[in-house]
């Protein structure tokens, strides 16, 4: 070991070494394997390549453990920082993390050398940077034994590393979310983010390798429905989950799924007013699809999720199922009369038409007033409007027609074609003991889990339910 030639080595690299061999010095020194690649000896460019083992030593004999930084896997915009000494668990994360690395600094680097002991880095032919790691005698461990931060190379739209099968896992969170993403938008994206220029097969390639993923990942979750839907049973018992599938030449397809937690419609049918929210979202996935939910309020005027479903899209045969399992659901707990608040949605408004008088429908007047000012706009008429919604008495409601008929007779007119106990405080039921005149529960909640609508199934389930509820 003493035959190291100290001058050769950069002050950094020297610093590291003095003050390793001041610590082996009062230690029994690591393990010497003379035919080994990586016992001490120097390089071309002059460094130390004895950086590794002191982590095996042996405290018993009075060891001083020297701890070398360990890279932890973070995500994509975390910035790489290399430093010698540096350890990596095996070879792959070594590899994976220096193709980030030169993503992200927007490098042309190259594996001089890549086995499984040795990986050499450099840049393009004239540039001083250097990188080079080595494997731990005793395990898998990669570690950083030189490195030369320097750079005399120009910036190139060209990066060695930018290949597809890489860039398809950075393309795969911009395609969960926009699954048609145009060819030319992703090469754009590329150029943007790391400055390289990729041809259209380069990034055609990346793009069905990530669609190829997100589909895998997706259809993969489709198969633990039943098991997910058994464990949620099992953890809150009384949970009711119900999965509709269709065969399709011969196929069992997925069709809806119906969740309302044990505890969520407890709480709701003994504690809270009898007021439902009813909304569906669409969902960003590979698959689509609907996101169905029931939401109430509780004692503190917070939304409180009571079920959700999942569905192939909005129509009166989707509603109609979704609705009759909650209204039996909740019965089976309390029977009472039910009050729901909607923005008429498509298939809806028919199906809680055709209920029993036990269930009441309330229009959301935002909604409503949504749709009536493309016909009538002015501040005028929304005024008149919402005085009329407001109205808590029926002569304080007939006064309030009275004036919008004589602004617009025709505006009126439409507005006496809605029951006023679907929009007016006046005609409401008092049963619920709420006036609540807009849908926002819902909104809030379609809010809350915007981050989980582009995820497969099961994580969009599970951001739903745990989300909002906080359970
Ligand atoms: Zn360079």
């Amino acid at each position: 070991m003493q035959q190291i030639e100290r001058n050769q080595l950069s002050s950094d690299d020297l610093a590291a070494y003095t003050a390793d061999q001041i610590r082996k010095q009062t230690s029994t020194g690591p393990t010497f394997n003379p035919n080994h690649d990586n016992n001490l000896n120097l390089n071309k460019n002059g460094s130390s390549e004895d950086l590794e083992s002191p982590a095996e030593s042996d405290e018993e004999n009075g060891n001083v453990k020297r701890k070398f930084p360990k890279f932890k896997a973070r995500d994509d915009d975390f910035v790489i920082k290399f430093e010698v000494g540096q350890i990596f668990t095996n070879v792959d994360l070594f590899r994976n993390v220096v193709r980030n690395y030169a993503l992200q600094n927007k490098k042309d680097l190259v594996f001089d050398k890549n086995d499984t002991k040795r990986i050499v880095i450099k840049c393009t032919e004239k540039c001083p940077f250097y990188l080079r790691a080595s494997k731990y005698v005793q395990n898998n461990y990669f570690q950083i034994v030189t490195f030369k931060d320097e750079h005399t190379c120009y910036l190139s739209n060209r990066n060695r590393q930018a290949r597809p099968s890489f860039l398809a896992k950075k393309f795969v969170h911009l395609l969960r979310h926009t699954p048609h993403m145009k060819l030319k938008a992703l090469a754009e994206e590329a150029r943007h983010r790391w400055s390289v220029r990729l041809s259209r097969y380069q990034v055609s390639r990346a793009r069905v390798k990530a669609i190829a993923m997100i589909e895998g990942a997706t259809l993969e979750q489709y198969k633990h429905l039943r098991s997910y839907g058994e464990e949620l049973r099992r953890s809150d018992p009384g949970t009711i989950v119900k999965i509709k599938t269709m065969v399709d030449a011969g196929v069992v397809v997925f069709e809806r799924i119906y969740v309302c937690l044990a505890a969520c419609k407890r709480a709701f049918a003994t504690t809270c007013r009898p007021l439902i929210g009813l909304d569906g979202c669409f969902l960003k996935g590979v698959y689509g699809g609907q996101l169905l939910t029931a939401v109430g309020k509780d004692g503190n005027n917070q939304m409180y999720h009571i079920a959700y479903a999942v569905v192939e899209a909005e129509t009166k045969d989707s509603w109609e199922w979704f609705v009759d399992l909650l209204l039996a659901d909740l019965d089976s707990i309390q029977s009472k009369r039910w009050c729901f608040i909607s923005d008429q949605q498509k298939g809806l408004v028919p199906t809680l038409a055709a209920m029993d008088e036990n269930v009441d429908h309330r229009f959301c007047v935002k909604h409503l007033y949504g749709n009536w000012r493309k016909k009538y706009p002015g501040q005028e008429m929304k005024g008149a409007l919402w005085s009329a919604a407001r109205a808590n008495t029926m002569s304080h409601w007939e006064k309030t027609m009275d004036k919008l008929k004589e602004l617009n007779e025709e505006a009126w007119n439409d507005m006496k074609q809605i029951p006023i106990k679907q929009w007016s405080r006046a005609g409401y039921s008092t049963y619920p003991k709420c006036d609540l005149q807009v849908n926002n529960m819902c909104e809030a909640f379609n809010r809350a889990i915007l981050e989980y609508r582009d995820k497969p199934i099961i994580n969009m389930l599970e951001g739903s339910s745990i989300l909002p509820t906080g359970l």
